[in-house]
């Protein structure tokens, strides 16, 4: 855990989120700020701060959180298909330095979607 970091925060239990999934490596809470009808974040319980920092002990995490991703979006009922997005450093977009996947669908994505920040 990373004392400054929000996502460690959420983990911990300290400030509140909206989980829907949750596991002894991961969890999944809806974004507080919404793209698209279905915005969750699945977030390794540990702090990672993004895919810079990835290393191969972490293989059977990502592997994991690979496997999660069909799974959580068939729960929610996208069953049309949905996106996923890893904001990667500054310049990529992150804002949030603890390594996350959003996954996203339902309306509100347009269509080749690359255009809309996430
Ligand atoms: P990124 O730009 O990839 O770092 O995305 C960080 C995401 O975290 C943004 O989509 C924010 O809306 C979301 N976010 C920030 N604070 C919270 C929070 N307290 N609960 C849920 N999502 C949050
Ligand atoms: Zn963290």
């Amino acid at each position: 855990m990373s004392s400054d970091c929000l996502f460690c925060k959420i983990i911990a239990g300290e400030i509140p989120s909206q989980q829907v999934y949750s596991d002894e490596q991961v969890i999944v809470f809806k974004d507080i700020d919404p793209k698209a009808d279905v915005h969750l974040l699945l977030v390794p319980r540990e702090h990672i701060i993004s895919l810079n920092q990835l290393e191969e002990k972490h293989d059977s995490l990502i592997a994991h959180c690979m496997h999660l991703l069909p799974k959580i979006a068939k729960e929610q009922g996208l069953d049309n298909g949905f996106r996923t997005v890893i904001n990667t450093g500054a310049g990529g977009g992150q804002i949030v330095f603890h390594l996350h996947i959003h996954l996203l669908g339902g309306d509100g994505l347009s269509g080749a979607g690359f255009s809309r920040a996430v």
